[in-house]
């Protein structure tokens, strides 16, 4: 077992969770409101979800609450791509540097591709390269069935209502699109109209605490995840996503959490994160309310608490 004593490790984290909820308050982030369904889920919803890498599963508050995935798929949809062209091809297209500026930057590199697959522009490159001879809706099935495999089978839902309005809401994105396309950044044949709505659907997909828990388990497990025993993605692929987890996934926090957390993560506007510790498993958290980062609050507070508690730090084992 990968946690000998697993009763033991949940009561210190069920610590660790009690403790973050009475002592960072719902009202010191605000809910992302660039769309109004955002804005409207309760501020109180707090849940953790943890998935070791043989199995063993823990949940705290509200984790089954179903939210929007938003920029937490970033990472999965890079792994898809990866899967299908290989890194080579992929990176033709998108960087692997942090941009240190927000996810949502008009901004492309010196190459003129997006910096990487965590923000905006490389997620939406990301989404080009995803079976992109096929309709849209054969892309999106194929995307939701894979993230499933990822979450042991359990399946992901989508939200119309954020998805609508994302779509109406999406200047900045369009903007990103467009930039792209003038700079000949696709791959050639590239729909940009068609790329832009895959990518919105993408956002709006819906998943949970556990969902996430388990997903980013099967990355910890190079691949193949661990309620299932179905290997879904190359360890090579899991290795490029955690890689670029590390370095970009809290927006323009991640050299901070690089630092503080040590362990490759990524967040999402809704409010959640999920932390992948590789060899050991994943743990998530929901909580709504961000940072001017774009980062959950509480989210940031118990992950920097977690690996104060425990040896979870990348270079902890030096
Ligand atoms: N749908 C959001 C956007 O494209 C996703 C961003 C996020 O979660 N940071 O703006």
């Amino acid at each position: 077992l990968v946690v000998p004593d697993f009763k033991d490790f949940c009561n210190r984290l069920q610590i660790l969770f009690n403790e973050v909820k009475a002592n960072v308050s719902h009202t010191a982030g605000k809910n992302a409101d660039y769309i109004p369904k955002l804005a409207q889920i309760s501020p109180n919803y707090f849940g953790m979800s943890v998935c070791t890498i043989d199995g063993q599963r823990f949940q705290l508050g509200d984790a089954n609450i179903e939210f929007s995935v938003q920029s937490c798929c970033k990472p999965l949809t890079y792994c898809f791509a990866l899967e299908e062209h290989g890194e080579e091809k992929v990176h033709k297209h998108i960087g692997r540097e942090p941009s240190g500026v927000a996810f949502n930057s008009i901004c492309l590199n010196s190459k003129d591709r997006p910096h990487n697959p965590m923000i905006n522009a490389g997620a939406i490159m990301a989404c080009s390269l995803i079976k992109p001879k096929e309709p849209i809706y054969e892309r999106f099935q194929y995307v939701n069935e894979q993230l499933s495999k990822m979450s042991g089978g359990l399946k992901w839902g989508f939200s119309n209502i954020v998805y609508q309005s994302e779509k109406m809401h999406a200047d900045r994105n369009f903007c990103l699109g467009y930039m792209m396309q003038g700079k000949k950044a696709f791959p050639p044949g590239t729909n940009l109209h068609d790329t832009l709505d895959f990518y919105f659907q993408c956002c709006s997909l819906e998943t949970d605490c556990n969902k996430l828990a388990i997903a980013g388990a099967t990355l910890a497990n190079m691949g193949e995840c661990p309620t299932t025993g179905m290997k879904v993605l190359k360890s090579r692929t899991c290795r490029d996503s955690l890689s670029l987890m590390y370095s970009c996934g809290l927006y323009d926090y991640s050299g901070e959490w690089a630092f503080k957390v040590g362990i490759p993560a990524k967040s999402g506007v809704s409010g959640s994160i999920y932390a992948v510790i590789p060899d050991f498993g994943c743990i998530s958290i929901y909580s709504p309310p961000l940072d001017s980062i774009g980062n959950s609050v509480r989210g940031v507070e118990f992950f920097t608490r977690l690996v104060d508690e425990f040896i979870f730090h990348n270079f902890d084992s030096l």
